[in-house]
């Protein structure tokens, strides 16, 4: 990272190379997006080739497009082999992609096919991801591997039973891989989003009930005044992926304003007790 003075700009991921999953779409392309103007050389992997081509080929040289199906391994040894084919190394290794099934229901409800879907892809992903980046990143010493787990890792009933279990399985997983990477210089970390308008829950919206949805979810929460985007997320993520975060590892960023800190039932105990 080079800083050249206090007023001219830098570029925070200058000279590495990244590999974002799920980046066809919602936090993951906002995320190609802002590691790609932060200097990153950004390896796109998605199963959506349409929209992973298009996005790279309106980026221009320094981001790529790989078609990955995250849940197999052959894909994912295949997508690190041709970064570094491409690149020579990977700086950084964003397991971003993601499923959520749907609609909310009652365990009694839950298939098992749903809670094979989601663990296949969020939690068998981010295995795959992180066990074929530290196959690169260990000889290196160096490395950082994200994980977008999802703020139901830090207060229940945000979600699916089978969605919960995958996500909270990814905190896990960050966990003791800080554990033994760290002695290799590789970081880990993970980024908790609230929920944020995106591909999973917003297809087919038009631009203007996307906008009041935002403003409608993010009022939920407990911080006022600000909405969150998927740009939010990925700022969060660049953070972590960046050198400013050198010394950060086994942190769950979780972005959700407060929200699943504060208690609401509080606040109403207070109007309770007569002044
Ligand atoms: P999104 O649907 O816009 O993006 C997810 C991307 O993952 C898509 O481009 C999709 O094609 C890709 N993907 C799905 N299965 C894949 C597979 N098997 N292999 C490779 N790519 C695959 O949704 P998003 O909200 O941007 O999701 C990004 C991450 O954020 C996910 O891990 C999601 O669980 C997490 N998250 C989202 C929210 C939210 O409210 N949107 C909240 C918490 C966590």
């Amino acid at each position: 990272m080079s800083f050249t003075s206090s007023t001219a700009s830098y570029e925070r991921l200058e000279g590495k190379v990244a590999i974002i999953t799920g980046g066809a779409s919602g936090i993951g392309a906002s995320a190609v997006r802002i590691f790609h103007e932060q200097g990153a050389k950004v390896v796109l992997a998605d199963i959506q080739d349409d929209l992973g081509e298009a996005i790279a080929k309106n980026l221009g040289e320094h981001v790529c497009y790989i078609h990955c199906d995250v849940s197999k391994e052959d894909d994912v040894r295949d997508l690190v082999d041709a970064t570094i084919a491409k690149h020579g190394k990977l700086d950084i290794m964003y397991n971003n992609a993601g499923v959520m099934d749907r609609p909310f229901g009652s365990i009694l409800d839950t298939t098992k096919a749903d809670l094979d879907r989601c663990v296949g892809v969020n939690l068998g992903g981010a295995f795959l991801g992180a066990k074929h980046a530290a196959r690169v990143m260990v000889p290196r010493h160096k490395g950082v591997i994200l994980f977008t787990a999802s703020a139901c890792t830090s207060i229940a009933g945000l979600s699916t039973h089978s969605y919960a279990a995958s996500k909270y399985a990814i905190w896990g997983l960050a966990r003791n891989l800080a554990a033994e990477l760290g002695q290799h210089g590789v970081r880990v970390n993970c980024v908790s989003p609230f929920a944020v308008l995106t591909g999973m829950n917003s297809k087919g919206m038009h631009e203007d009930a996307i906008a009041q949805s935002e403003v409608a979810v993010s009022g939920m929460g407990n911080l006022k005044g600000e909405v969150l985007k998927p740009e939010g997320i990925a700022r969060a993520a660049l953070y972590l992926a960046s050198d400013e975060a050198n010394f950060v590892s086994g942190l769950n960023l979780v972005v959700d304003g407060g929200f699943s800190v504060v208690n609401p039932s509080m606040s109403m105990a207070h109007k309770l007790v007569p002044e």
